[in-house]
Formats: structure tokens, C-alpha cells, sequence
């Protein structure tokens, strides 16, 4: 049982296949006539990589970070290229990559050095370059060098990207700079090239290169921090709606303490629900007392300290309290989006999705349907 799975966790993770799709189209969109990857690393931002491939079926490849992830999707059925953006780290791995018919992005000396021990003519890959991201590629100048190597040893390369740091970012000078550098690249011969991760395929028109990147609005989510360019303005659908129970409910007085170092005092009586997810689950600790989650149309901030399997939220504004085991949702709601949440805990909806852990379920129609909605009588008092 994988820990994902754990039977003793409250927390259920609704998976919208029908959201994926619909975001696929929405890169399609914004980008016609180019070639999609579509990334599925960190098991798909935590969406679970395999359940989702049949959504994923009209992109032009997958993009993975680690030879392991590729391997498995392969095995999971998946046909057509897959990138593999760390590349490989061993032999072993290198191996594994022409057998399953993989793209490793080759980054560093140490990987041409073991294509060049072990030839491998009929191995294809990318090639990586560092254009100011500081973390993985080769510096651009060493373009013709490393071109020539992999001639050498018959390696065929498809193409080769960059990646940027800063594309979420308006206005950004070192943006500019990563671009004039991918562009100075001197490359003899064909190959097709790839730069845009989501922010840049949304927010730059002077990446035009044949391959685009998109990773988190595939997953319904915007890349960026401000509010003007969040999910539902840039078209996408949210895929991952989170759910907790209520597993109490308090009536506290005025003066009463709440949580963990008793850092919240009620200022005038109020109802207390308690729900079954906390920190254990992946919700961040750290989120402020500013956080809401969502009981029906209700928006509940929290009180108190998220603890390890609970947290507590106000429900006094509610005309009744919802019954026990009632689903809260903690993110995924038309009006309380992942966006919202990364931006009050002063974090980015990728960490969010990659970290929350509970019962997933997939379903192909819109998430809403699927979660009772609060009325008068599915309330008890
Ligand atoms: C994760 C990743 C992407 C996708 O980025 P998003 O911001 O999720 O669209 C693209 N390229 C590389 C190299 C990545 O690591």
C-alpha cells in the first residue's frame, strides 16, 4: 500500500480528469502548431502520474524528472516519448533509457562520459543548457563541443531547451537574458528546441520554439502569484479537490483557548468545528489564522494551530452545524482555489499539490458534482 493509500487517513484527494483534458486544451491553445510536453513529475504534481494518463492521451509527450518515473509510465501503457529532464545517473539508467525507448536531457560531463564508455548509437536524448537558472545544463558556449561528442558516439539528439527561472515574474530583465542566450546558441544542423514552462507559454510571446513545457496548468493552477492572472481568468479548471470530515463540533465560550500553545482566545462564544486533516496530511503548519476552508458555500477560517491530524475552524456564521463526517473541502472549490491558499501560507500551489497526502479518487466530470452540497436538512443540530 503505497502512502497515499494509508486506510487510517480522513483525507480524500478528488482527482478531475475531465479539468485535465479540458487544460490540455488550453495549452493547446495558447500554443498552436507547437509540440507538447506534458509534465507529469513529482507524480503529477501529486495528481497521481498513471491514474491520469488516459487525459493526457492527446499530448505529443510526458516529461519526467527521473529515469524511475519514465520506467513506470511505460509500464502503465504509456507510448511515445518521454523526456526524462534529470537524465540518467548510471549506467544502469542510461541503459534502462534505450530499452524503454526514453529521452534523457543530458546536463553535465559526467553524463556524455558514460554515452561515451558505453556507445549507445541508437539512443536519442536532449540536451540541456544553463541560460541563468544556475542548477542543471551546460554553460552555451559549449554547444558545438558537446554537439560534436554525441555525434561522435552516433547518440541522435531531438533537440534542446533551457529552463527559466523567472518566466512567472512581469517584466522581468534576467528573463529577457535567459532568452538572448538560448537564441545564441550556436547549433549545426536540425533539432527542435524547447523553452516554455507555463508561465512563459502564458505570459511571453517571444518564445516561439517548437517544444512547450507545461507543467502546473495542466493541474488547473496558475504559475503565477497575482491575483489578475490567477486560474479561473487564465481559463483553466482546477483538478485536485481536497476533503476532510468534520469529527466534532464545540460550542466555546468566550475566553476559551484553541489548539496547540493556546495562541487563539474566542473573543465571544463560538462554534468550533473540528476537522480530520492536519500537518500529517501535508496541509502546512505554517498556514494563518487568515486561512479558510470551504463547508458547503460557507467559507470557515481556522482557529488555532494546525495539529498533527486536526485543525480547527469557525463555523458560527453557519444557520445550523453540519452533520459529523460532513466533507469541508481544503481546497478545489469554485471559491477557495489552491492559488488562494499557496498565497495566505506564503508558499506556491506546486508545493501544495505535490505534498498533500489522502484517499484519491478520479472521477471524468466536473468535481463539483461530486460533493454533497449543504442544505437545511443534511444538517442536524
Ligand atoms: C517542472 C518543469 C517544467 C514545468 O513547469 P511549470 O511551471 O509547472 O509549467 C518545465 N520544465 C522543467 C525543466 C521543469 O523542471
Amino acid at each position: 500500500m503505497s502512502t497515499c493509500d494509508r486506510a487510517h487517513r480522513n483525507v480524500s484527494i478528488h482527482i478531475d480528469l475531465a479539468a485535465i483534458r479540458h487544460n490540455l486544451k488550453q495549452v493547446r491553445k495558447a500554443a498552436p502548431d507547437r509540440k507538447i510536453f506534458a509534465v507529469v513529475k513529482a507524480d503529477a504534481y501529486g495528481h497521481g502520474a498513471e491514474k491520469i494518463l488516459t487525459a493526457l492521451e492527446d499530448a505529443d509527450a510526458l516529461a519526467v524528472a527521473h529515469v524511475a518515473e519514465a520506467v513506470a509510465l511505460r509500464q502503465a501503457g504509456r507510448i511515445g516519448p518521454i523526456l526524462v529532464m534529470q537524465g540518467f545517473h548510471s549506467d544502469e539508467e542510461l541503459a534502462l533509457c534505450r530499452r524503454a525507448g526514453l529521452w534523457p536531457v543530458i546536463h553535465n560531463r559526467y553524463q556524455l562520459e558514460l554515452i561515451e564508455n558505453r556507445k549507445m548509437p541508437d539512443l536519442e536524448c536532449w540536451v540541456k543548457f544553463d541560460t541563468g537558472m544556475g542548477r542543471l545544463g551546460f554553460v552555451p558556449e559549449l554547444a558545438p563541443t558537446v554537439q560534436r561528442k554525441l555525434r561522435a558516439v552516433g547518440v541522435e539528439v531531438k533537440g534542446y531547451m533551457t529552463h527559466l527561472a523567472s518566466a512567472d515574474r512581469e517584466n522581468d530583465l534576467s528573463t529577457d537574458r535567459q532568452i538572448r542566450a538560448f537564441k545564441a546558441i550556436r547549433w549545426s544542423g536540425k533539432a527542435d528546441r524547447s523553452v516554455c514552462n507555463s508561465a512563459a507559454l502564458l505570459a511571453r510571446n517571444d518564445c516561439p520554439w517548437e517544444w512547450v513545457r507545461p507543467g502546473i496548468m495542466l493541474y488547473g493552477a496558475s504559475p503565477f502569484a497575482s491575483q489578475s492572472r490567477a486560474a479561473d481568468k487564465l481559463g483553466l479548471q482546477p483538478a485536485m479537490r481536497v476533503t476532510a470530515p468534520v469529527t466534532a463540533i464545540r460550542n466555546l465560550k468566550r475566553g476559551d483557548r484553541i489548539g496547540y500553545g493556546g495562541n487563539y482566545e474566542c473573543t465571544e462564544p463560538t462554534r468550533v468545528a473540528t476537522i480530520g486533516a492536519g500537518y500529517a496530511d501535508g496541509y502546512p503548519r505554517a498556514a494563518p489564522g487568515t486561512t479558510s476552508v470551504m463547508l458547503g458555500n460557507w467559507r470557515c477560517p481556522l482557529l488555532g494551530r494546525i495539529s498533527m491530524d486536526t485543525m480547527a475552524v469557525d463555523i458560527s456564521a453557519l444557520p445550523v452545524p453540519p452533520p459529523l463526517d460532513y466533507p469541508v473541502t481544503l481546497w478545489g472549490h469554485a471559491q477557495l482555489g489552491v492559488d488562494e491558499i499557496a498565497r495566505n501560507i506564503g508558499t506556491i500551489p506546486y508545493e501544495l499539490l505535490c505534498t498533500i497526502r489522502g484517499k484519491r479518487t478520479y472521477l471524468d466530470a466536473p468535481v463539483e458534482g461530486n460533493v454533497r452540497q449543504i442544505t437545511a436538512n443534511t444538517m442536524i443540530d
